[in-house]
Order: structure tokens, then sequence, then C-alpha cells
């Protein structure tokens, strides 16, 4: 397992980590044998990175994260897990929710502890509530050992919650794909100018990235036939310098011994390697996608449509092209009424979009296609 060195810290982490978002499962629970039999692999190859949260799978992850991770002496990992900042009214709820999650994973202690999926209005929030303040004082308490934050918004928000507080590391989205969709470059260079340690979350885009279209699946496998697409995705991003650790929502034995097998091989991109990866970028970005950043200027719509959530759904459906990732974004994550078949047209929203998108035609499009694509099956 390739390790990073976090100097400021002091440690080494893997440079893989296990996220436990997307754990296997059977029926709705979550199957213990499997799960357990891969964090047992994940540990014995050297990974020393588990990420976990208050919210994944509907609250089980934590506390089967600290069930698994209970056989294994508490010094031989680091744990991280996040405040769900949506939910903290005051600073009982904060005391509570934390309290509560030490209990979940049966530790006194969390080593990497961030305020979970900040945006610009969720900053505000932490703010108000002195939410840091608050993190400093169990970090003093020595029931956090290091501070940070993840972040879901539009890159130019970045540097003003990066700039706020001596953060100990960040979490962004980053892969081969969002520098030019998201402007995540601007997210990693900012960490990386302030020399903050960067850790990675949705290297594969959710799996995205590791279910290509086969005509980009073919791209790959004329350079290596040996090595899945996944393992392209993880590679690009753990060849940037400053990425001390990629997050992996693995939910299989199958890409987790894969994984590892990436982390265990040689992270250094070559020019060769470069190549390949911006030819498939540049055939998944010929196709034509709505130019909606997420900015979410646009909301609330008066009558209900998740408009960005839509445009999210449509692009990754015309970019990607699976139809049951399609159907689960837009069908069983976004719910009646959020829809873009509740658009009334009433034109409000198109005021405040600064990239001038015709919205309620394009979510008139949208919902006609990923209905025909992702119903008819
Ligand atoms: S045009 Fe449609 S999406 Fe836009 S605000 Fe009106 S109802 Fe909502
Ligand atoms: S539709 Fe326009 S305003 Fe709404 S989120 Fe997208 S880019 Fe922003």
């Amino acid at each position: 397992m390739k390790m990073s060195k976090l100097d400021r810290l002091g440690i080494e982490v893997s440079k893989l980590g296990f996220g436990c978002m997307r754990l296997p499962m059977k029926g709705d629970a979550i199957d213990r044998e499997q799960a357990l039999a891969m964090f047992d692999y994940a540990y014995q190859h050297g990974v020393n990175y588990y990420d976990t949260a208050w919210p994944y799978l509907g609250g089980t992850s934590e506390p089967f994260v600290g069930e698994a991770l209970s056989r294994y002496p508490r010094d031989s990992f680091f744990l991280a897990s996040k405040m769900p900042v949506w939910l903290v009214e005051s600073e009982a709820d904060f005391e509570r929710i934390f309290e509560e999650q030490l209990v979940r994973l049966k530790t006194d202690h969390i080593d990497f502890y961030l305020l979970h999926a900040l945006s610009k209005a969720r900053f505000d929030k932490v703010l108000e509530q002195g939410l840091y303040d608050l993190c400093r004082k169990k970090q003093q308490e020595g029931k956090i050992r290091y501070i940070g934050f993840s972040y879901h918004d539009p890159a130019e928000r970045f540097p003003a919650i990066v700039d706020r507080y001596p953060w100990d590391f960040a979490q962004i989205q980053y892969n081969y794909i969002d520098p030019h969709l998201l402007g995540a470059d601007q997210l990693y260079q900012t960490l990386e100018s302030r020399g903050i340690p960067c850790v990675v979350m949705e290297p594969v885009r959710g799996g995205f990235l590791s279910t290509l279209p086969e005509e980009f699946n073919a791209i790959f496998r004329e350079y290596d036939p040996d090595r899945s697409p996944a393992s392209w995705a993880l590679k690009w991003v753990a060849s940037h310098s400053n990425v001390k650790v990629t997050l992996s929502g693995m939910s299989s034995m199958e890409q987790m011994i894969d994984n590892i097998r990436t982390f265990e091989g040689d992270l250094t991109m070559t020019p060769a390697e470069e190549q390949v990866v911006d030819t498939v970028v540049r055939k998944i970005l010929d196709v034509h996608t709505v130019p909606c950043t997420g900015c979410e200027y646009c909301m609330p719509c008066p009558f209900g449509v998740d408009i960005p959530e839509v445009f999210k759904a449509y692009n990754n459906f015309k970019l990607f092209r699976n139809a049951d990732m399609t159907r689960a974004a837009y069908f069983e994550r976004l719910k009646d009424g959020f829809r873009a078949d509740s658009c009334k047209k009433c034109g409000k929203c198109m005021k405040a979009c600064p990239q001038h998108i015709q919205i309620p035609d394009m979510l008139e499009t949208a919902h006609r296609e990923i209905s025909e694509a992702c119903l008819t099956k």
C-alpha cells in the first residue's frame, strides 16, 4: 500500500481510504459477512484510513464501522467522520450528535473530523453557530485529532471557507472529468497553494467513471487490457502530490481487490497515460450538456422543481449513458414534485441564471429523454 506523509500532522496515512457510504447490502441491511471481509482485506493490505458520516446508509454506517474497526488496535488506523451541520441548531445539538457518534463508533476520539458538505449557505451556519470553535473544544479535550471540512459548492466560493480557519485538512470532489465540468482544479489548487492536505471523494464520480460506455472503455483497454476503468480514475487522482488520501466507496470485494492492486502499484501517470485519459475526457465532453454550474441562483422554484439536481442527473445521463444510475438519480433520489415535470413555465428561474439557460425548455427535454431511456426498460 502506498502511503502519504502528512508532514504538518506528523503522521502517515494510506493513499487509499475506505469510504463507508456504499457498503455491500443485503436487502435494506448491510451485508455483514461481505462487509467485514472487506474491512479485513483492507486492513491486512495496509489501508489505515476509514471514512464514514452520520447520515451514511440511513445512519447504519457509523455503528457498523465502529463494530468492524473495534476488532483492530485503536492506534493502528485513522477514523474519519463528520458533523451533519444541517442538523445543528444549538451547542446542545452539536454535543448530543458528537457524543452519540463516539458511542456509535465505539471510540473515545475521532481522528479526522469534518464539518460535512459545506456550501456557502451551510458555512454561514457554521459561523453563526460557532461550529469550528466547538470542534476546537473537542480537539482540546482529546476527542478530535484533526479538524477539516468537506465541500459541495461552486469553486469560486471555496477560498473564503479555506481561509477563514486554520484547517488541518479538507475534502473535495476530484476526478479526471470534474476539472472540465465543475472547476475542480481550482479547488485542488486552492488547497495545494496553502499547503492544506487534500482528501478526495468521488474519484470515480459516484461510479460513472467505472461504468463508462464501451467506446470509452475500449480506449483504456487498448492501452492496457488488464486495468479497469476505475483503476485509471483512481490513479489519475492519486498522482496529484497534494492528494493525501483517495476515498473509494467500495461495495464489493471485487472492487476492494482491484483498488488495492491499483494502490500497490506505481501511482505516477506517464505522459502516455495522461494522453489516454485526455482522449477519453475529450470524447466524453463532445456530448452536448446543459451548462449548469449548480450555483442555485435559480432556486427556490415556486413549484418545487430542484433545477440543479435535474440538470445534474440529465448531464450525467448524457455523458455516461448509464440508464440504471440515471433512474436512481432522477426517479428515486428526486421525489415527486422535485422533478422537471412539475415545472409550470413561469419563467422566474431564468431571470436569475447567470448561464442564460432556457431552463423551462431544457427541463422539458431532460424529463422526456430521461423518461424515454429509463422507463421503457
Ligand atoms: S419556469 Fe419552471 S422551473 Fe423555473 S421557476 Fe417557473 S416553474 Fe420553476
Ligand atoms: S440553472 Fe442556472 S442558476 Fe440554476 S443552478 Fe444551473 S447555472 Fe445556476
